[in-house]
């Protein structure tokens, strides 16, 4: 079938067509009462079965029952999984990046990139599966070796959120079944049918790999009430929740009280401050991509342009024909560059915002509805100028609402940037190596990402991801993330024949 013709399928049936050549089960599709759409027109896809409390427990019993199994494999070996799933994904990236976009909206590019950050962090584990390392340190006893010892830690519990369905699995689970861990997935409620994919594609690597213990990759379906059984058992040492920081309030002190550990990946209300000497070509594309680019649905979408002032009006009329400009419609039609939001709540929410930008005193270009098909609910992305930054700019709203402000001062726009609750993804674009080093210091931005004239989303996979504040201080993906799903242990080896003490404490009995 040429592009052309699955453009013209309804959504409905193009996904029935996907998940049919992705391996799904169609007996998972039918019969049961959680109903999975598709934005692109609010239409049924599917219907499937919500994963009982029994079989939860039966979930977490059987990871745990891998884990004794899975942390003996040698890690290297336990990475070659990882490689088989990274050639599973290469197989099936046409695939399932069309299945995120009709289930989660994306245009096609934008959702078969999130396949390639699925392939990307495959790699980048099968090569940690040979580097996890530990510490030999210095001891002050003679005849003494201390070092440390990375061992794998236990069951993760893998919570999603509904807008990178497929890729933050993965971020997780690529490093966790490297360390020695089995994956419980817990992913968003709206997009059911890309985990079912991303699982039977995981199936089949696991047969190919031929000794992985049943129980070492999970899948929970549900709402909350699911999650909260995986965030409360003890079985599970690690929760990485990934979502809004209201669900992080709820699942952070919850883990702790058990004493497990949280990797909280939770909202962002990122800036960007555009600086007099900035090259204003690069600058308009860097933000028109970070404010507009998934449809104002990433957690690191650019939401707060500190434009200075002798700059502003020039570059506002740039980016109000930016704006007007830009194609909102079916993501798999040719030139659409901003796509449906998910459901009927959050273009509520972005109605609502912007009423409540306007009685603080806002101006507000673009916003309106798109009529494009079904019960789709599509916007045309709105800029919003601000004369000051409100209580609704200090807040996230997932939609692509760009708020402008304008600064006459670096050290203020900094100051206005850090001052929000939250602390994910943040860039500056200038030209003046003064202005971006002191962007970058220790007096700069507060945030988990600081970039220099690019914009704040669109991470790679080899550096850390994830932010400050309230979004939840964890880290993801690249650098030395792969620490938190490992425990730590501090060994001390005495190979002579006397038992001095440290600190010259003596105890002779
Ligand atoms: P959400 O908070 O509504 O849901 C996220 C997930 O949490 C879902 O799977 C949901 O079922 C689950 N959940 C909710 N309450 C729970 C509870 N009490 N216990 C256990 N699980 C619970 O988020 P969403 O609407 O799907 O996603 C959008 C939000 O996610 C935005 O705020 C966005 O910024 C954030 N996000 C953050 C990152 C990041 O890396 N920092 C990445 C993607 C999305």
């Amino acid at each position: 079938m040429t592009r052309e013709t699955e453009t013209r399928l309804s959504p409905a049936d193009d996904a029935r067509a996907v998940l049919a050549r992705l391996g799904v089960d169609p007996a998972r599709l039918s019969g049961g009462d959680r109903i999975a759409r598709s934005p692109l027109d609010g239409a049924e896809i599917a219907r499937l079965t919500d994963t009982t409390p029994a079989e939860a427990e039966a979930a977490i019993a059987g990871a745990a029952e891998a884990f004794k199994a899975w942390r003996l494999v040698p890690a290297p070996e336990r990475g070659r999984l990882v490689a088989l799933l990274g050639e599973e994904l290469r197989a099936a990236k046409e695939d399932l990046g069309r299945l995120v976009t009709l289930e989660a909206g994306k245009v096609p590019a934008e959702g078969l990139g999130e396949v390639q950050e699925m392939i990307d962090i495959c790699d980048f584990a099968v090569g940690l599966s040979r580097q996890l390392h530990g510490l030999t340190i210095a001891t002050e006893r003679p005849d003494h070796r201390m070092m440390e010892t990375w061992h794998p830690i236990g069951p993760v519990g893998v919570i999603t959120a509904f807008n990178f369905p497929v890729a933050v699995w993965s971020w997780n689970a690529a490093l966790a079944f490297v360390c020695g861990d089995p994956v419980i997935w817990k992913p968003s409620e709206k997009t059911l049918l890309t985990a079912l994919a991303v699982t039977a594609l995981f199936e089949k690597a696991a047969r190919r790999h031929g000794k992985v213990p049943a129980g070492l990759a999970s899948l929970l379906i549900g709402g909350r009430e699911i999650g909260e059984k995986l965030v409360d058992d003890r079985r599970v040492p690690v929760i990485s929740a990934t979502g809004s920081t209201a669900m992080g309030r709820k699942v952070g002190p919850r883990v702790a009280e058990r004493f497990g550990r949280a990797i909280l990946e939770l909202g962002g209300n990122n800036a960007a401050i555009l600086q007099p000497s900035a090259d204003l070509e690069l600058a308009l594309r860097g933000i028109a991509f970070a404010a507009m680019g998934t449809a104002g649905q990433r957690c690191t979408t650019l939401r707060r342009l500190f434009l200075h002032g002798s700059i502003y009006d020039g570059f506002v009329t740039r980016l109000k024909a930016a704006y007007a400009s830009v194609k909102v419609g079916d993501p798999r039609e040719a030139g659409v560059l901003v796509g449906p939001l998910i459901d009927a709540d959050a273009a509520r929410a972005m109605d609502a915002a912007l009423e409540a930008a306007r009685a603080a005193g806002g101006t507000v270009h673009g916003g309106e509805v798109v009529e494009v098909m079904g019960q789709g609910q599509y916007r045309r992305p709105a800029l919003v100028e601000m004369p000051a930054q409100a209580d609704i700019v200090r807040h996230e709203t997932f939609a692509p609402i760009l708020y402008v402000l304008r600064h006459d001062d670096l050290a203020e726009a900094i100051a206005a940037q850090n001052d929000v609750p939250q602390g994910l993804a943040s860039s500056i674009f200038t030209n003046d190596l003064r202005d971006a080093e002191r962007f970058l210091s220790a007096a700069g931005s507060d945030c988990g990402i600081a970039n220099v004239n690019i914009g704040p989303s669109g991470a790679e996979i080899g550096g850390a991801f994830g932010g400050e504040k309230e979004t939840g201080g964890g880290r993801e993906a690249g650098s030395d993330a792969w620490k938190a799903y490992m425990r730590r242990a501090t060994n001390t080896i005495n190979y002579g024949s006397t038992l001095p003490l440290a600190q010259g404490v003596t105890f002779d009995i």
